[in-house]
């Protein structure tokens, strides 16, 4: 069934571009106030096209504030499984402006690949998405899956009204899975599919050794110094290698399996490229590779450290007071409260007498989120990357966050495959982010291919597991 759609979506190459590079004309900016009428933009241009194409219940999805997401579905196809098709149309801000070799908001082709802002985070992907459920519709008279696609206008600014917008719009939001055209490739050298990332919880420390600062000559050597015991206090999380001493913290973590860690170690990677690319030296724990250690073990990372006299010259002075921001990023299993907790405990324990420390969350927790290895749709998935690239094909685990999934998760219980295009190197969130257009073109191939996969199911085998 696919045949004939793949080739009407070559046939259409071109139109298809040109809707994609419109949609990457406008600077659906989410995160900056003044480009409101831009996000607007982006909203009519995309109810435009589902309502084009022919989706049913094409509407915003407005949580109260915030910027809505666009939806429209199909569900002509009894029976069989209903997934959410999810993209988002915001983008980050451009900046630094300067950096970039062509305009951020014109998209230029150039070596075989579109330069610009969204291209592959996430326009590229999204557009790939839209165009296989029209092509559907155009050439067959329905789709193999019932569709309902979620495009949302946060995902850029960590999806603080998702769960009132699932929470309003519960009705339309009931599916078997979520197919995300986010999330994309883990390596250039083998397919992969993403199967999850990690969860993330952040806190800000505030540690006083006193009331007020002192004269470092007047207190100095005989009293507390703030800045001195925060860095004990952080120094004391990991040891000289890396590994995290914090009793408790992943103990509720899901076993790593021997297939995830094969699946880690089949997808290449050079280590000492990978450090190089930032310059960087090896930490962490010994035991385990780099990418085990970046996309299935959990992370304390401190992000910012201030206190004292920071400004020009010198200034003599014993602080009594320090800060600290702190992240975590989870692995699977780990539940953020604990995490937060267990990490809490440490601290106390290791402040000193006298000492205060204070705590306050800086950023709502997310777990980490996972398709079980044995999801229909991940088997699928790699079946059909495996028909493309003639080689086989693996699930991989982002190390970042991607909070709607989780949400999804939690709020609905659907299970997240991300299917997208975007390759280690296209610079996202970078100047000059780009797409390239061999990515585009599998996309165009890979994605009706995987609905018409899913179409061979019935949703009870789907869902039978
Ligand atoms: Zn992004």
């Amino acid at each position: 069934m696919s045949d004939a759609v793949i080739a009407h979506l070559a046939d259409q190459r071109d139109a298809i571009l040109g809707r994609l590079n419109a949609l990457l004309r406008i600077p659906s900016v989410s995160t900056e106030p003044s480009y409101a009428h831009h996000m607007d933009a982006a909203r009519t241009m995309l109810l435009a096209r589902l309502t084009e194409i022919g989706l049913d219940d094409v509407q915003l999805l407005d949580g109260g504030s915030g910027q809505p997401a666009v939806y429209g579905s199909w569900t002509g196809a009894p029976g069989k499984p209903t997934l959410i098709v999810y993209g988002h149309y915001d983008v980050q801000p451009a900046d630094p402006l300067e950096l970039w070799h062509s305009p951020p908001f014109e998209p230029t082709i150039r070596d075989g690949r579109i330069y610009a802002r969204g291209a592959s985070d996430v326009k590229g992907s999204t557009t790939i998405a839209i165009e296989t459920v029209a092509a559907f519709l155009a050439v067959t008279g329905g789709c193999p899956i019932n569709v309902k696609l979620f495009l949302e206008g946060e995902e850029e600014v960590g999806s603080p009204t998702a769960r009132k917008i699932i929470d309003k719009f519960r009705h339309l939001l009931t599916a078997d899975a979520m197919l995300s055209a986010d999330g994309g490739k883990a390596s250039l050298a083998v397919p992969t599919v993403g199967i999850g990332g990690r969860g993330c919880t952040g806190v800000e420390i505030t540690l006083r050794t006193g009331t007020k600062d002192g004269h470092s000559g007047r207190y100095g050597g005989a009293a507390r110094n703030a800045l001195r015991e925060i860095s004990a206090l952080i120094a004391s999380l990991h040891d000289d290698q890396g590994r995290i001493l914090v009793a408790d913290f992943g103990a509720d973590a899901t076993p790593i399996s021997n297939a995830a860690r094969a699946a880690a170690a089949a997808i290449p990677m050079d280590e000492a490229e990978y450090l190089a690319q930032i310059g960087g030296t090896r930490w962490g724990d010994p035991n385990y590779t780099v990418r085990e250690l970046t996309t299935l073990r959990p992370t304390i990372e401190l992000n910012g450290l201030w206190g004292g006299y920071t400004g020009a010259g010198s200034k003599t002075v014993l602080p009594a007071e320090a800060h600290a921001k702190i992240t975590m990023r989870l692995s699977p299993g780990m539940s953020p409260d604990k995490a937060m907790a267990a990490l809490h405990a440490h601290l106390r324990a290791h402040t000193p007498k006298g000492v205060t420390l204070e705590m306050q969350q800086e950023m709502g927790g997310t777990a980490a989120n996972s398709l079980p290895e044995d999801h229909p749709l991940l088997r699928i998935a790699l079946g059909v990357l495996q028909t493309i690239h003639g080689k086989q094909a693996f699930p991989a685990r982002a190390g970042g966050s991607i909070p709607i999934t989780t949400i999804f998760k939690e709020m609905m219980g659907i299970d997240a495959m991300t299917f997208g295009l975007a390759m280690p190197d296209d610079d996202v969130h970078a100047p000059n982010e780009s797409f390239r257009l061999s990515a585009f073109d599998e996309g165009l191939r890979s994605w009706p291919m995987l609905f018409s996969a899913l179409g061979g199911m019935s949703k009870e085998e789907f869902n039978r597991r």
